[in-house]
């Protein structure tokens, strides 16, 4: 079964408010096009990005030894699709 090469961009962007009393900063991402998350937030757009491909994910911790991640996926495969 081929692949399926999905399209993901990441642009930066500044935004401050008509008063300049608060800006922020982050991310606008895209997944094929379709814009599924903007702003600060890592995490957030990784969820984005994957309920958006068909994944449902979870974040369920954070190692605090290592400092790795521990996700959980559900139907893993439908990105292999
Ligand atoms: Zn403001």
């Amino acid at each position: 079964m081929e692949k399926t090469k999905h399209k993901i961009t990441k642009q930066p962007y500044n935004y401050e408010c008509s008063d300049n009393c608060c800006s922020e900063f982050g991310y606008i991402w895209t997944v094929n096009g379709k814009e599924v998350y903007r702003g600060p937030g890592e995490d957030e757009a990784i969820i984005c990005i994957l309920t958006e491909l068909g994944v449902q994910v979870e974040i369920v911790g954070l190692e605090e030894q290592s400092g790795e991640e521990v996700w959980e996926l559900d139907n893993y495969d439908t990105i292999l699709d």
